[in-house]
């Protein structure tokens, strides 16, 4: 299928694209590397009568250390993020997660932001930004504001970007000492969207006891979703096969799927449960790893 006729900009400035959005409000869309936005278009479930095309604005790729943070910008591809050694370093999770969003062709072209701003449930990457308590910066012509992951995902393909607003960058701050992570998520092929998915963080003491935990979802709920009670009560426990089954079990209670194309959401709960027990051991293994080589 063709998408509808629309008027195509090349910005050339991030002043001038920000300056077309707060013209046009609604009726335009920014294009970064429409691997959502195209294909959307094309079967006519979105008809943006102007699309303002940013990819022009090469300022905005970059992905740089910020402190013991990272911060990546609006033009930074998947596959920029994939393969940076800062990221792989300082949150690992993120590549790993990155990994499992589509192929590697449309990890070249399609970026970060562009699926954050895009809001599906059943992306990976919302709930790895919930995970690392990640934050967003949203520019206007008239102003910025800084976004918390949580305040960012309002519903199903819905942000809290404003019309005149575009995600310019993301902030990932630097994780606690001795934390380890793990991405899981089970599809139906490889590169598909999740069934369901679990970004897991556990930051250890000084006796592999759990300090602090991150336990955040994709698939299982209108937002991606975060197991708030789960993860208090995992503080102060040794993650054994035991304590993980009980989290998966406690964390499958806490969130809210529905029937979908893929899978009903008793099954959800289920598979949540389960990658939540083998993401929790995995990163617990991998935090005292880190623990044990920083002795
Ligand atoms: C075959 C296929 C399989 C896929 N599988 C997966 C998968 O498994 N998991 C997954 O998460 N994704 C998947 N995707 C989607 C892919 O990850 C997209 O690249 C991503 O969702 C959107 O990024 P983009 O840069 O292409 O954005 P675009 O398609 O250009 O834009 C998407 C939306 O976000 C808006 N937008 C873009 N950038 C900004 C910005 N900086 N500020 C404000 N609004 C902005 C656009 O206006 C549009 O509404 C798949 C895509 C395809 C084609």
């Amino acid at each position: 299928m063709k998408p509808a006729p629309f008027k195509y900009i090349a910005a050339t400035s991030l002043e001038e694209a920000l300056s077309y959005k707060e013209q046009f409000g609604d009726e335009a869309r920014f294009l970064a590397g429409g691997q959502s936005l195209i294909p959307i278009m094309n079967f006519r479930l979105a008809h943006p009568g102007i699309l303002i095309d940013i990819n022009g604005l090469t300022d905005l790729s970059f992905i740089s250390q910020n402190g013991g943070g990272v911060s990546i910008g609006a033009l930074a591809r998947h596959g920029d993020v994939e393969r940076n050694t800062v990221v792989a370093s300082s949150h690992a999770i993120a590549c790993e997660a990155i990994k499992e969003v589509a192929h590697p062709q449309i990890r070249n072209r399609g970026t970060l932001c562009g699926n954050l701003a895009h809001g599906d449930p059943a992306s990976e990457m919302p709930a790895v930004m919930l995970a690392l308590q990640a934050r967003f910066k949203a520019k206007s012509a008239t102003g910025e504001r800084w976004i918390s992951a949580p305040d960012f995902f309002q519903g199903v393909f819905e942000t809290s970007l404003a019309e005149s607003e575009m995600l310019t960058e993301i902030e990932l701050p630097e994780q606690e000492e001795n934390s380890g992570s793990c991405f899981i998520e089970i599809a139906r092929r490889r590169g598909d969207y999740a069934i369901a998915g679990v970004a897991a963080i556990i930051t250890l003491d000084e006796q592999d006891r759990c300090r602090s935990a991150r336990l955040a979802f994709c698939g299982c709920g209108e937002t991606p979703l975060s197991a708030e009670l789960t993860q208090q009560n995992l503080v102060g426990e040794s993650i054994d096969e035991q304590i993980a089954r009980a989290a998966g079990e406690s964390a499958a209670k806490e969130l809210d799927p529905a029937n979908d194309v893929q899978a009903d959401a008793e099954y959800k709960r289920h598979i949540a449960a389960v990658l939540t027990k083998r993401a929790l051991l995995k990163a617990g293994e991998r935090a005292q790893k880190i623990r044990l080589q920083s002795e």
